[in-house]
């Protein structure tokens, strides 16, 4: 594919002045999760996510110039947090392919307030856990999908080990972030047989496995509803081995619903976003790496705020934007999704991030 897939965006007027009150959108949700995608650009190719026949050496990726510099990103970061963001999570395509990202989070980490983390596919972990968490990253989501090599080789697409991930994980761990998370996206037919010894491996470390269910993001994976696990098939398939009881919520929206081990050998959780809608509850905003704002994981649309970052614009002229642009957030995707809305044009995973 030669085209580029993500959208055009509209610059709009200027917004008017931000009131100071606290922000709510059309459906009465707060703003509280910022996730800010540092490259739409992957080492791996997973085939529920960018599928190398899309994903080609062709496929036009952001160019460097229009990528958010780090300054950019943290003079952002710092108006999010005075709007009421309390949680950071970097991801992409995969951030640890962006060049010295720990100076980044050095930049994050120095704003209070806020719970930095990132979500990384964990190979370029084993290198630098050490330089991320010296910079001030307590916590990291790795993504694996597979305690089976020949599995997690074909889902990747660039035949990497599951033996490097967990390598980064340990590594992870060892330079003190605590603790880890670790996402599996289940696929029927795929790696369904595989959830239980995924929990197995994980109970009593402390480290917490999400299971995640496939979604429609983007329009290359060729979803299909029958290709979804419902996370309910898999609490009871675990829950069958290993008695499990519900947990209560961190915080009001978070997305993983909990799980507790009976006998104590610590939780999994399980992220339900095709059978049981979360939308209700969503305090997640995007911001893509070339510094446009997503109010929706499934959004056709982003809203640009890299203009007024490179034209000078005023602290609060961009606030006013921001404002302006979760304040008009009307979206519930999930809530809506049918297999025809599964076939509209929307932004890629890769460019928004999870
Ligand atoms: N590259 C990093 C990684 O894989 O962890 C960060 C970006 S990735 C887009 C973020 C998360 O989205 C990963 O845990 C990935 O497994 C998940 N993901 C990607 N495509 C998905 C899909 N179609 N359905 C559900 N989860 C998906
Ligand atoms: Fe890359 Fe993450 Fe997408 Fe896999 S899920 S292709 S690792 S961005
Ligand atoms: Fe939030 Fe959109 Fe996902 Fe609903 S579909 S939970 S609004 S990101």
């Amino acid at each position: 594919m030669t085209q580029k897939v993500f959208p055009i965006s509209s610059a709009r007027a200027p917004a008017p002045p931000h009131d100071g009150r606290p922000l709510v959108d059309m459906l009465g949700r707060g703003l509280r999760d910022l996730r800010i995608s540092v490259t739409d650009r992957c080492n791996f190719r997973c085939v529920y996510c960018m599928p190398r026949e899309v994903f080609d050496r062709d496929f036009k990726f952001v160019t460097h110039d229009e990528v958010l510099n780090f300054e950019e990103i943290a003079r952002l970061a710092r108006l999010f947090a005075g709007l009421g963001v309390k949680k950071i999570r970097l991801t992409g395509g995969e951030p640890l392919v962006r060049r010295d990202l720990h100076r980044l989070v050095a930049l994050l980490a120095a704003i209070p307030g806020l719970d930095l983390t990132l979500t990384t596919n964990g190979s370029l972990l084993p290198r630098q856990a050490t330089a991320l968490a010296q910079a001030g990253l307590k916590r990291v989501t790795v993504s694996l999908d597979s305690l089976d090599d020949a599995t997690f080789r074909a889902v990747n697409d660039a035949d990497f080990p599951v033996a490097r991930v967990i390598e980064g994980i340990e590594a992870a761990a060892a330079a003190g972030m605590a603790p880890i998370k670790i996402n599996m996206v289940v696929k029927r037919g795929v790696n369904d047989a595989h959830v239980l010894a995924m929990a197995e491996r994980w109970r009593g470390t402390g480290q917490i496995v999400r299971f995640i269910e496939y979604m429609d993001v983007g329009s290359t994976n060729g979803w299909r509803m029958d290709e979804v696990v419902p996370s309910a098939e898999i609490v009871k398939a675990i829950g069958a081995r290993y008695p499990l009881e519900a947990a209560d919520a961190n915080y009001t929206g978070e997305v993983a619903e909990r799980w507790r081990y009976r006998d104590g050998a610590g939780e999994i959780g399980v992220i339900s976003s095709v059978t049981q809608a979360f939308c209700s509850t969503c305090n997640r905003l995007r911001l893509s790496a070339e510094g446009s704002l997503f109010t929706c994981l499934f959004a056709q649309q982003g809203h640009p705020l890299k203009h007024l970052l490179r034209r000078g614009a005023a602290d609060e002229v961009i606030v006013n934007e921001i404002a302006a642009v979760w304040r008009a957030r009307d979206d519930r995707y999930s809530e809506i999704r049918t297999a025809d809305t599964a076939k509209q044009h929307k932004i890629e995973m890769s460019y928004i991030g999870g």
